[in-house]
């Protein structure tokens, strides 16, 4: 029993033995500086999983020590001035550094002024929950743990560090139900209160699309990320932030696309059509440009079930661009087949195209055909050919000749 024990303790102090902390320690003590392990690596090594990619805070010069330890790690730094951080990209994992610093929020919802301090328990003071709020001294080897967060974690609790916390920064809702179910933790009963009435009384609305975004994606990419929108909505988050609240169905839509591994981007924007978010402009356009696309899709669906021949199957469905088509070919099972129809009849091609119509018209072939209704025969004689009722060169130009005339 005892040496079990002891064996537990040797491995959740494992992460010493990596070089690449080796190498950070190293550097620290040349710099003359002190140096933390922190923030989610630190909490997992006590949840004993695997941890590769680590968080080091210090209370030195962030641009200096990064470019150096990445020299040394073979790696590359990148460096972001204004919030004081960098991340080191080597072998594969990374490595994020950051200044210690305080945090002011000079406006709920908005992002904070960065300070930088000496005094790690001010760093862990500014963080969310208790259980991401303590540090692991490297150069003095002790845990630093000013609101008991490695109890919290032992008892599974999610649990804020002060009563202002989710006014301060409202995304801490998403993140506090986020780590919740990543977990399996419970939000501890005061918190949780906090929680509700923050909601309530609608801070959400105070953080930017763009934070909301951000958060919205950390979660599809979670594996119990449907737990969590679910939970979401019945806080009522998202009728507050979108005016709209996700039924079982739709996450049962986001399961499946997430399942037939359609790309994240994808699953978000989809996300984002059934909260019913039409302010399309603040989107980039191709995300835009499927949200108008699946709303087409809706008025045009029964049509589309209903549709027998090949050309109506084109018409329909033509005016779609592929990532559309995936999300509805991921979703819409009884109409598979006519995507695959239409995958395969849009590449035929007429034997006639403009610059042979051109070259009919200057020969006398064909007559009373104005540049402006090309794109218009064109599109008729595709979709003729389609349906089967053009097989050569010569009925496609008496299917024009005849186009003319009718007109
Ligand atoms: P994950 O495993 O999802 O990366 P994490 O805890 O590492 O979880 P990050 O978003 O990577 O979360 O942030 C790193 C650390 O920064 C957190 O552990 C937390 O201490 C702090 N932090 C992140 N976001 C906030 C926030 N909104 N408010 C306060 N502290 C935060
Ligand atoms: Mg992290």
């Amino acid at each position: 029993m005892k040496s079990n024990i002891i064996d537990k303790k040797k491995s959740l102090l494992d992460f010493k033995n990596q070089p690449v902390i080796a190498r950070a320690v190293e550097l620290a003590k040349e710099f003359n500086i002190k140096i933390f392990l922190v923030g989610g690596p630190l909490r997992d090594i006590f949840l004993r999983k695997k941890v590769l990619d680590f968080d080091l805070a210090i209370n030195g010069d962030v641009k200096k020590f990064g470019s150096l330890l990445a020299e040394k790690l073979k790696g590359k730094f990148i460096y972001h001035p204004q919030f004081l951080t960098g991340k080191i990209i080597y072998n594969s994992n990374y490595l994020d550094i950051a200044r210690l610093r305080d945090e002011i929020y000079e406006e709920p919802g908005a992002l904070p002024k960065v300070i930088p301090i000496d005094d790690i328990t001010v760093d862990l003071k500014r963080r969310d929950f208790t259980i991401n709020a303590f540090a692991y001294d490297l150069l003095e080897d002790r845990i630093i743990d000013p609101f008991s967060g490695v109890k919290d974690l032992k008892e599974r609790k999610i649990r804020i560090l002060h009563e202002r916390s989710f006014i301060d920064d409202p995304t801490r809702i998403f993140r506090a139900i986020r780590f919740a179910k990543r977990f399996n933790f419970e939000i501890e009963k005061k918190t949780f209160t906090l929680l509700k009435r923050a909601i309530k009384e609608s801070y959400l609305k105070t953080i930017s699309y763009q934070r909301i975004f951000h958060e919205l994606y950390l979660i599809l990419k979670e594996k119990k990320f449907n737990e969590i929108l679910f939970s979401l909505s019945q806080l009522r988050i998202f009728k507050k932030i979108f005016g709209k609240s996700l039924y079982r169905r739709n996450i049962k839509e986001l399961e499946r696309l997430k399942s037939l591994k359609t790309p994240l981007e994808l699953i978000f924007i989809y996300l984002l059509y059934l909260l019913d978010f039409r302010e399309l402009r603040i989107l980039k356009k191709e995300e835009a440009k499927i949200i108008e696309e699946l709303d087409y899709f809706r008025k045009i669906k029964r049509r589309l079930l209903r549709a027998k021949r090949y050309s109506k199957i084109y018409q329909l469905l033509s005016p779609l661009s592929l990532s559309t088509l995936k999300i509805i070919y991921a979703l819409e099972i009884s109409l598979r087949r006519k995507i695959k129809i239409y995958e395969k009849i849009k590449e035929k091609r007429t034997l006639i195209n403009g610059r042979e119509l051109r070259k009919l018209l200057q020969k006398g072939v064909i007559k009373n055909l104005k540049e402006k209704d090309f794109s218009k025969i064109l599109l008729h004689l595709k979709l003729k050919k389609i349906d089967g009722e053009l097989k050569s060169k010569e009925e496609e130009i008496k299917e024009i000749i005849k186009w003319t005339q009718e007109r």
